[in-house]
């Protein structure tokens, strides 16, 4: 007896949420999901959740950084692709803001600038792709595949590009070699050489036209469909942005619809959860302010203008100061970011029973037991890592406590298997307080990821409590 008592008192032990949370809690985070399914329906690309978010926050009166003078919530979208959004606080800025930061590209399969061709042998109009992130190449064959993007035409109209995801579209597919051909060209060689990314030619159209002798006819009659469609002719495909993604829904898993499967949630799991903490609190007057940034390109190394290396966030928080009639010089600005306490809102892997022996048990996120917070990521002894400070990790962490919010601690893999990195030193390097915190997945970086209602619902409220610590 006494020694149990002892054990309760000084051991550490993460809490099951089926186990431990209350039975309101529990519905509350089955109904959770009913949205976060919806949401990853109406997103499949960076510009959809773009899109998507702006419409949200429009309905909660919040308004353009550059717009209408004397909100306290403000947004501001760049290219399209990345954006962020503020709920003003009562404390002058420069003391420092609570953001979280999750990124909303995923990883997919881009067509090419120049795509279309005919092929000879099949005679069938083709797609040429290049992919984007760290797919495997062979989960991406012979499976529906829906087209989505942005052409951009000489005028500078947009033609917006959706086919695949409703019933009555048709899908796309990259056809798989038959097993009974397979054995030289795919069964020899090890599994990440055994569909090069030369064979990842989608198959476009077959039609022709009727009493056709043309040369390449199925490569015309597609360009037809195109233009017939879409109002676009080849030289459009040059500049435009498509990407094919998994066609269809998110759903429902397990037999006691416990979780969530669907592409995607790397990691717009994450960024759906801090929207929706955001969203929860607009009514409310916080002393620091409070900001969620969906960043882009995090699957291809955050560069560009859109990516969390982009002047981007840092040109939103100046603003932010110029807006509260603070001091925005350069040093402002800096002091403002190293006053600042940032989660890094980005999944984790969590321990997979197929493949156990990738993690170690006691340092791993598992499902069902909360939001997972990673102190550091980094591969090969912590390189490239973001590190967060000590004290900055333990008041994180009894925040979380605190609220009654089901936590627990993991990082990627077994030390020297694997790796992997996050936004969070980008934003450390701006000498912020960053933690890495979110949901754990099973199948990270597949077609259909896998993740659990509880940790979903506990990653909200993890981020909404965050989000409003002084
Ligand atoms: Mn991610
Ligand atoms: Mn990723």
């Amino acid at each position: 007896m006494k020694k149990s008592k002892t054990k309760s008192k000084l051991s550490y032990e993460r809490q099951n949420f089926w186990a431990k949370a209350s039975q309101a809690e529990q519905d509350a985070a089955m109904d959770y999901a009913v949205g976060f399914k919806a949401f990853l329906n109406s997103c499949k690309t960076e510009r959809e959740t773009v899109v998507w978010a702006e419409d949200l926050l429009k309905k909660h009166k919040f308004v353009p950084l550059d717009g209408a003078k004397g909100k306290n919530a403000v947004y501001k979208i760049f290219r399209g692709k990345t954006m962020a959004m503020a709920i003003l606080g009562s404390e002058p800025l420069s003391q420092g803001f609570n953001m979280v930061a999750s990124h909303i590209d995923t990883p997919r399969i881009d067509l090419k600038q120049n795509p279309l061709f005919e092929d000879g042998p099949s005679q069938m109009a083709c797609m040429r792709t290049h992919y984007y992130g760290g797919i495997k190449k062979y989960q991406w064959v012979s499976t529906p595949l829906a087209l989505h993007g942005v052409v951009v035409k000489k005028d500078g109209s947009k033609v917006n590009i959706s086919m695949g995801e409703n019933d009555d579209e048709p899908v796309l597919i990259i056809p798989d070699l038959l097993p009974h051909l397979a054995r030289k060209e795919q069964y020899g060689k090890n599994i990440g050489d055994a569909i090069d990314a030369s064979r990842l030619n989608v198959v476009f159209s077959g039609k022709i036209e009727p009493e056709s002798e043309e040369k390449e006819a199925a490569k015309l009659y597609a360009l037809e469909i195109l233009h017939k469609r879409y109002d676009i002719a080849e030289q459009d495909f040059l500049s435009a942005e498509l990407q094919l993604v998994p066609a269809g829904k998110a759903r429902d898993a397990g037999i006691d619809s416990s979780m969530v499967a669907g592409y995607g949630q790397d990691d717009r799991a994450c960024a759906y959860t801090a929207f929706s903490a955001l969203l929860a609190q607009v009514k409310s007057k916080p002393k620091r302010t409070m900001i969620v940034y969906f960043s882009d390109k995090e699957e291809v190394g955050s560069q560009g203008a859109t990516g969390a290396h982009s002047i981007f966030i840092q040109d939103f928080v100046n603003d932010l100061l110029a807006y509260k009639g603070e001091c925005n010089s350069s040093s402002s600005l800096r002091k403002c970011f190293m006053n600042s306490q940032i989660i890094s809102a980005d999944v984790c892997a969590a321990i997979n029973p197929n493949y156990p022996n990738v993690h170690e048990k006691q340092n791993a996120v598992i499902f069902n037991h909360g939001i997972g917070i990673s102190k550091y990521t980094g591969s090969g002894g912590k390189y490239s890592c973001n590190d967060a400070n000590a004290e900055f990790a333990a008041k994180v962490l009894h925040t979380f406590e605190d609220a009654g919010v089901f936590w627990q601690t993991g990082t990627l893999g077994k030390v020297d298997e694997g790796g992997g990195g996050t936004i969070a030193y980008i934003l450390a390097n701006l000498g912020a307080e960053v933690i890495d915190c979110g949901v754990g997945l099973m199948g990270m970086h597949s077609l259909c990821e896998l993740s659990s209602k509880a940790d979903l619902y506990s990653t909200y409220k993890a981020y909404r409590v965050f989000l409003a610590i002084s």
